[in-house]
Parts: C-alpha cells; structure tokens; sequence
C-alpha cells in the first residue's frame, strides 16, 4: 500500500512529493486532476500566461478566478514572481498558529530552498536550493520609465526585495561572475528627466514611510525559462521508483473509515477507481482542497445538510478566505509590448502594491495594478453542488469594508500622481468598474489550535478530528500575506513535508 497519497501536483505538491520521496522506504503517490504538458512552449516561456479564454489548462470560477490545472498547478502558468512576505506576517501568522511559523523558524527554509543568482552569498539568503531566483537585467522601456518616476518621487531603490527584515540591504559592489553567483550589482536606475511628482503629497497621503520603495521583482526564472516547482523539484525526482504521478485523475472524494482517512476515489475520464494509503495530503489549492473535504462532509454543518452530505465532522472550511483585489489603472499607449516577464519592477508601500504590468491586457491601453495586499475583508468558499465537475462559489467579499476601500483610493490616486496622468472622480463605483483579483486565494482551511473555532489543521497542516489527514497548501494560511504567495507556499510545502518525515 502506499505510504503517502498527495492529491494534487501543483506548487505545494510537487515540492512535498520531492521531499517525502526522498526516503526510499516511502512510497508516494501522486494524483493530479490534469494533464502533464511538460515542454510546450507556453509554459517554459515566463512572458506567457496561459490563462486566455482558450486555455485548456485551467480550473474557472466566477469573477474571473482561475488555478492551474496540470502537472506545476498554478506554479507552472504563473507570473514567476517569487517574493518572501516581511517578518511581520510570520509574527502574526505564529501568533495564530504558533512558533514553527515565525520567521525565526521559516527563514533558514526559504534559504535551502533558493539559488539566488544576485544575492545569494548575502546574510538571510541561499545559494545551491533547488529554485533558482533571478532580477531582471534589461527592464522594458515602460519597466524604467515607472522606476524612474519612482526615482522622481523620493522612494528609494530596494536592490533586494527579499532582504529579509533587520538584515541590511546588500551593498551595491559589483564584481566578477564567481561559482555562478552574479555579485550585488548597482541599482541600474535613477536617471532624471522624467515629470516632476511631489513626495511630500504622496508620503503625506499615504502615510508611508521610507522603509518602503521599489525594486527588481524577484523571478524564479533561469536562463529564461520559467522554474515552476514542477520542473525544480518533481521532475527531477520523477526516476525514483518509490515515486508514481499520475496525471489525469481527479480525486472526487476521500474515503473514510469513522474519522480516518484511508484513500481516495478518483476519476479518470470513464474510468472511476479507489486508491488507499496510510496518510494522505491536501495539496490540491485554496480552492480544491477546500472542496474536496466539503465533498467528503468535512465542513460547515448547515452547508453540508443543504447539500445532503452525510456529516462526518462540522468544521469552518471555506468559512474564511483572503486574497488581493487589484484596481487596473489603464492609460492608452502606441508602443507595442516588449517580450518580458509580466512584471519586472514593483513599488511597495505598507499594505499597497503597484504592479507595471510589461504586457497590455487590453490591446493599446498599458495598466499599472493597484493591490491591496493587507486587506480587512475576508471572504468565503461555499459548494452549490456536490458533482465535482460543478464549480465552487467563492465570494471574495473583495471592498467590504470602508478602509479596504479608502486605501485603494489612496493607491489609485498615488498612481496618477506617479505617472502623470489625472484620473477624475475616484468613487466606489469607480473601483468597483476596475476591480479584479490578484489570483492570490488563501486560508480556505485555516491552521490554528483546536479551540481557535475558525482552525481546520493544526500546525503541521493535520486535519483537527481526522486522522491520517493533513492539508499542506495556501489553502492552510492563516493570515493575509503582503507578498505574493508562491514563495510562502513552497516554503510551507517544504516545512510540511519535513515535519511529516521527522
Ligand atoms: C494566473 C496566476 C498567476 C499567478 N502569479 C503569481 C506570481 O507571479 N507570484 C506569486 O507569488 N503567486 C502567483 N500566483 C499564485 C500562486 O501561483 C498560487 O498561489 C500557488 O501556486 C498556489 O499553490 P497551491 O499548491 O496551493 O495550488 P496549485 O498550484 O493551484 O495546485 C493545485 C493542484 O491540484 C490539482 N487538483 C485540484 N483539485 C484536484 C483534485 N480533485 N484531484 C486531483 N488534482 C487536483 C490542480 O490541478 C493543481 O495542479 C498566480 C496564480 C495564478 C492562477
């Protein structure tokens, strides 16, 4: 029988598969929903994302949400920024959940994880990990054109965004190429000559402070190919024999005896089949995951009598959710768009991101995204059917609340400034038009202790009142992130996985 089934092969999956089939007395199996397209193009180019309305390697819901479905999930169609959240998540996540999550405990993970090809010979950073982290040497003209105006505006160049906190920046000293280690180089920006932006107006409105500032995004990208954590980690470990994948097959529910898990149905096309094992691992996504052990009558009482799922355990999954909401500020451009990765630079201030997106989405018109990345609104994940086949609701509840609201007004107004270009009267209606999501869904089945009455797993992703279950994807995250969340979930991944083996 096998040791450990893990349903999904996406970002987290493919890093636990790789940890735990490290053990060759562990056999490990791997069930994901689709196919494995590991060489076309389109996903080792980090320019494309194939999430067009022709994409056949995508899960759809309402608003526009969308996760990966193949071989890499959402971590082999993504933007390949590949960001570590600041100290103080981590606080407020091991505040929740407890010390293994502080950034204390974390931090020597995200190192072993990286081959930082700009830092990682600097304090708080890793060289020889199997992920390997670039900068972009060569911005697209409207890339420097927004560094410059950042440059105007007084915020400060942050040469590393995943300095981690209380570790100086890197000195700018560049020197020669040593064991494939590029050395810190000096910031590549800084000429003048753009429009006048007034500091004062923005620091003041924002409350920001200079810790805050732009910099080169942090790429899991090498040699221009995109390094999603299929091709860092599962491929690689595929040759093992204790290993077996198995594209696909979508896992439809779990079996239980009582309240311990002892397999999965699956799917595959016509075919339908069980597969057991002593331990198995949620790693199917925020929003998968969720519904799978909603599927399987792990979730909220009411919602499961209205499905008509036996009861096996009430439980708050899907009851809290965060993610980023997005303001496109889009203004009209005749250049045509350079061959990039979708985001070269990013200004941070406190909770907001502005994103200078290299592609246009909307042909002639570039756009800078305005993120709110600390947001107060949470938002839920409900089930309307129990076919599988059938979509989860998630509402966002993006905008709930006034302050969510007057920060993204602040940032999309911080934006105008910055770029020069007015924008009239910036109403709730105004947001509400250019509203979108970030593709950044968390926390559907939230660590925390047994008494915390919205916990799921317990601090090591263990399902509370299950056995022989943990769930070890985003969908375990307690907190909102003020980065993007692949760095977090490969890190979390890897932490799970070396828990499970210790
Ligand atoms: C378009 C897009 C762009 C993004 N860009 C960035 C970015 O640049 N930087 C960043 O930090 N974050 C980005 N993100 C977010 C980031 O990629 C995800 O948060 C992260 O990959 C989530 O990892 P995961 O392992 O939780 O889920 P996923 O990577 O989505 O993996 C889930 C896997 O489980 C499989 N699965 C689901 N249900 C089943 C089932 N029932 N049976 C079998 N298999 C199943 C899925 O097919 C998938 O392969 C982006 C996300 C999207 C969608």
């Amino acid at each position: 029988m096998t040791s450990t089934l893990i349903v999904g092969a996406g970002s987290a999956g493919c890093v636990l598969a790789a940890r735990l089939s490290a053990d060759p007395a562990r056999s490990v199996r791997v069930l994901e929903a689709g196919p494995a397209c590991r060489t076309t193009r389109e996903l080792l180019d980090p320019a494309h994302l194939p999430v067009g309305p022709e994409s056949q390697v995508l899960w759809r819901y309402r608003g526009n949400l969308v996760r990966g479905k193949l071989i890499g999930g959402s971590g082999a169609i993504n933007g390949s920024y590949f960001i570590r959240p600041p100290a103080a998540d981590f606080a407020a996540w091991s505040a929740v959940a407890g010390p293994r999550w502080s950034f204390e405990s974390v931090l020597p993970v995200f190192c072993d994880l990286e081959h930082d090809m700009d830092f990682g010979t600097a304090p708080g950073h890793g060289v020889g990990g199997p992920i390997p982290i670039s900068r972009t040497d060569n911005p697209t003209e409207f890339s420097t054109e927004f560094a410059q105006r950042c440059v105007a505006a007084g915020f400060p160049e942050i040469l590393d965004l995943n300095t981690p906190t209380g570790y100086a920046q890197p000195r700018p000293a560049p020197t020669e190429s040593r064991g494939g280690i590029r050395q810190e180089r000096p910031p590549i920006l800084g000429s003048p000559g753009v429009p006048d932006v007034d500091p004062t107006r923005i620091f003041t409105r924002l409350g920001a402070n200079h810790t805050d500032g732009f910099g080169r995004v942090p790429l899991a990208v090498s040699r221009g190919r995109r390094a999603g954590p299929a091709v860092t980690h599962l491929y690689p470990a595929m040759q093992r024999p204790n290993l077996l994948v198995t594209s696909d097959t979508m896992v439809t529910r779990l079996l239980l005896r009582g309240t311990k898990v002892i397999g999965v149905e699956w799917a595959r096309g016509r075919e339908h089949g069980r597969t057991y094992a002593d331990q198995t691992v949620l790693c199917a996504g925020a929003v998968e995951s969720a519904a799978l052990l909603i599927r399987s009558g792990i979730g909220p009482e009411p919602l499961l009598r209205s499905l008509g799922v036996p009861i096996v355990l009430p439980a708050p999954v899907g009851a809290w959710c965060t993610d980023h909401p997005e303001i496109g500020v889009e203004f009209p451009d005749d250049e045509p768009d350079e061959p990039a990765v979708p985001l070269e630079y990013v200004l941070e201030i406190d909770d907001l991101e502005l994103r200078p997106y290299t592609q246009m989405y909307t042909p002639g018109l570039r756009r800078v995204g305005v993120a709110l990345m600390h947001p107060e609104s949470t938002g839920e994940l409900t089930l309307v059917s129990t076919d599988p086949t059938v979509p989860a609701h998630v509402d966002q509840r993006y905008l709930r609340g006034e302050t969510d609201r007057a920060r993204l007004r602040d940032g999309v107004a911080l934006t105008a400034d910055l770029l020069g270009r007015p924008i009239g009267r910036i109403d709730d209606a105004w947001l509400y038009a250019n509203l979108g999501t970030s593709q950044h869904l968390s926390g559907t089945c939230r660590m925390g202790p047994e008494r915390d009455e919205r916990a799921v797993v317990d601090d090591q992703g263990r399902v509370h009142g299950i056995d022989a279950l943990t769930v070890a994807d985003l969908s375990v995250v307690p907190v909102p992130l003020r980065r993007g969340p692949q760095a977090t979930t490969v890190m979390l991944a890897a932490a799970i996985a070396d828990h499970m083996v210790m």
